[in-house]
C-alpha cells in the first residue's frame, strides 16, 4: 500500500512539475517575442552589406540621442515596418522600438564612396520620417507631397531682407540652434545673417523651374532641388551669409571668413555642411558652404568629424514610405 501511494506521488509530482516547466517555457518564449524586432522597412540595391551593416550600426547607435533607432540587420525582398509598406527596390530595415517617426534604419548602402549608389533621380523614394531631425532628404529620398513641418518658427537672428517672409522660417529646435550659433558667432567677429531658411513645396517647384529654364535641367539639378526633394522644405536648412549679404549662395562664399568659421563651428550647434566640397557625386549637389542643416548636435559631430555627408551615414537605410 505504501508503496503504491509512493508511486503515485512521483507520478503526480512528474506531471505537475512537466506542468510548469512547459508553462515556464511557453512564457519565456511569450516574453522573448515582444522583444524581437519587427521588421524592416525597405529596400534598396543589394550589396555590401554586412560590412557597413556593422558599421552603420555603431554609428547609429552613436546617434540615438537624434532620435534615430538602431536598425536591424537587412535583407532584400519586401518587407514591412510599423505598418507601413515598403518599396521594394530598396532594402532597409526599421527597428520597431517607439512608434514615432523618428527613426533611420540600415542597410545596404549605396550611397558611400565605395558603393555603386548614385544619388540621381532614378530611383525615388518618399521618407516616413519627414518630422525627424535626421530626416535624409535628397534626390533619392523625398518628402511625403504637401509636407510642411507642424512647427516652424521665426528665428530671431538677421537675415539680408527685412521682409517677413516665410524664408526666414525654421523649425522650432533649428531656430533656437541658429539662434545660439549666430550669437556665438558674434562672439568671435563674425556677424551671421540668414538668407534663405524654410521653402514651401510649391516655391521650391517655382524657383527649380525657372532654374532649369534658364540653365537647362542637367545645370539646374546641380544646384536646385526638384519638388519634395529640397531640405529647405523639411525647416531644417538654412542658407547663410556675411551680414552684407555679399556673396550670399554664391560660390565666391567660399574662402570668406564667415564660411570658415561656419566649418569650424556649426557642428558645435548641431549643424553640418550639408554639401561639402568634392561630395558632388554623393550629395548630389556641387559644393555650398552657405547651406547648412540642422541634424542635432550629436549627430552633427559624428558626420563632420569623419568628414561624412548625410548619405554615406545613413546608407540606404532610410525609413520610407511607399
Ligand atoms: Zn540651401
Amino acid at each position: 500500500m505504501r508503496k503504491k501511494y509512493a508511486a503515485t506521488f512521483i507520478v503526480a509530482v512528474l506531471i505537475v512539475g512537466g506542468g510548469l516547466f512547459a508553462w515556464g517555457q511557453n512564457h519565456a518564449s511569450d516574453a522573448g517575442s515582444t522583444v524581437v524586432e519587427k521588421a524592416p522597412v525597405l529596400s534598396q540595391q543589394k550589396q555590401n552589406q554586412e560590412k557597413q551593416a556593422a558599421q552603420q550600426d555603431r554609428k547609429t547607435a552613436a546617434a540615438s540621442d537624434t532620435k534615430t533607432q538602431k536598425p536591424s540587420q537587412s535583407t532584400n525582398g519586401k518587407a514591412v515596418s510599423s505598418g507601413q509598406a515598403v518599396n521594394s527596390k530598396t532594402s532597409v530595415h526599421q527597428s520597431s522600438g517607439d512608434k514615432s517617426s523618428e527613426s533611420a534604419a540600415k542597410g545596404s548602402s549605396k550611397t558611400g564612396g565605395k558603393n555603386n549608389f548614385i544619388n540621381t533621380y532614378s530611383v525615388e523614394h518618399v521618407v516616413s520620417n519627414p518630422e525627424s531631425i535626421a530626416v535624409l532628404v535628397n534626390k533619392t529620398y523625398r518628402l511625403p507631397a504637401g509636407y510642411v513641418p507642424s512647427d516652424l518658427v521665426y528665428p530671431n537672428v538677421p537675415f539680408t531682407f527685412s521682409e517677413k517672409l516665410e524664408k526666414r522660417k525654421m523649425r522650432r529646435e533649428a531656430a533656437v540652434a541658429l539662434e545660439k550659433m549666430f550669437a556665438a558667432a558674434k562672439k568671435d567677429g563674425i556677424s551671421l545673417a540668414g538668407v534663405s531658411g524654410y521653402r514651401s513645396e510649391s516655391r521650391q517647384t517655382t524657383l527649380y523651374n525657372n532654374y532649369a529654364k534658364k540653365d537647362g535641367v542637367k545645370a539646374a539639378d546641380t544646384y536646385s532641388a526638384r519638388s519634395g526633394h529640397s531640405e529647405h522644405q523639411t525647416g531644417l536648412a538654412i542658407d547663410v551669409s556675411g551680414i552684407t549679404g555679399k556673396c550670399a549662395a554664391q560660390s565666391c562664399f567660399s574662402g570668406t571668413k564667415e564660411a570658415k568659421w561656419l566649418a569650424e563651428h556649426a557642428q558645435e550647434y548641431g549643424f553640418i555642411i550639408r554639401y561639402p566640397e568634392g561630395k558632388d557625386a554623393i550629395t548630389g549637389y556641387k559644393y555650398e558652404p552657405w547651406h547648412i542643416r540642422y541634424v542635432g548636435t550629436k549627430l552633427a559631430d559624428e558626420v563632420t568629424s569623419r568628414y561624412m555627408t548625410l548619405e554615406q551615414y545613413f546608407g540606404s537605410s532610410v525609413p520610407v514610405s511607399k
